[in-house]
């Protein structure tokens, strides 16, 4: 990883990775990763087959088109701080009410719910934020490390392959609930991670930063913080206008304005 998310993530290792360091936190991994990354994959190709047939696939073409040029800009910010991505084709796929307001899967994929985009009136600086985000989830394996908690959790004889691990993940929201606090630790990486991306994608970070509002209008709406793994939206929003001032200085510091 480039200078960029390195810092983002040593400045922040105080304050969001206080349980554990970046490392303590990613577990020996379960599988292998092409195999965990093969589950996952699986798993999405599953949710637009069913998109397919429930006829949930957004077909607003200037929507898809909007949400297709932020996520190859993105995509491009992606590939220019983390060598492993420079030759990755990113996807983000619209499904109407797909139930979660953005979900990112290893192979680049991310699915986003259209409902969400629609309701939030996202503009392509705050779809940009979320792209980012998602974005992050998959340069720093979280999907993989969910499985390697189920390996620890469960023995790895009752989950031998990942995709065992994942199906027994699904199949009973007890286990999300014991890996919340895990969960908690990956959102605050994604959001550091994912400011660093959003930076090099060169959208406009305060008009982003709009998000939180809206999501902290939704929070009050609808009371579901107890079953969330992410923190406050207001506390996010802090967090992330942190982690741009200081990409700023950092910046700044590197290409200083000419006297
Ligand atoms: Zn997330």
């Amino acid at each position: 990883m480039k200078t960029c998310i390195a810092v983002v993530l040593l400045l922040f290792a105080g304050a969001c990775l206080a349980q554990g360091s970046p490392e303590g936190m990613h577990n020996r991994a379960a599988y292998p990763e092409s195999e965990a990354a093969a589950a996952w994959r699986g798993l999405a190709a599953g949710y637009v087959r069913q998109a397919i047939k429930d006829r949930t696939l957004e077909e607003d073409r200037s929507l898809n088109a909007r949400v297709d040029a932020v996520m190859a800009t993105v995509g491009a910010a992606v590939a220019a701080i983390d060598s492993r991505f420079a030759h990755s084709s990113w996807r983000a796929i619209l499904i109407n009410d797909f139930g979660y307001g953005a979900a990112a899967f290893p192979g680049e994929t991310i699915l986003v719910d259209a409902t969400f985009v629609r309701t939030l009136q996202l503009n392509d600086d705050e779809l940009a934020m979320i792209l980012a985000h998602e974005a992050a989830h998959v340069l720093a394996g979280h999907a993989s490390e969910k499985l390697s908690f189920m390996a620890e959790f469960l023995g790895k004889e009752k989950v031998p392959t990942a995709r065992k691990a994942l199906l027994a993940f699904l199949a009973d929201d007890a286990y999300a609930a014991a890996y919340r606090p895990t969960a908690l630790l990956q959102e605050r990486e994604a959001d550091a991670v994912g400011a660093a991306i959003f930076f090099a994608a060169g959208y406009d970070s305060r008009r982003a930063l709009g998000i939180f509002d809206k999501l902290a209008e939704l929070e009050t709406r609808e009371d579901r913080r107890d079953q969330d793994s992410h923190d406050a939206a207001a506390v996010r929003k802090q967090a992330v206008s942190e982690a741009f001032a200081e990409l700023r200085r950092f910046h700044a510091g590197r290409h200083p304005t000419p006297q």
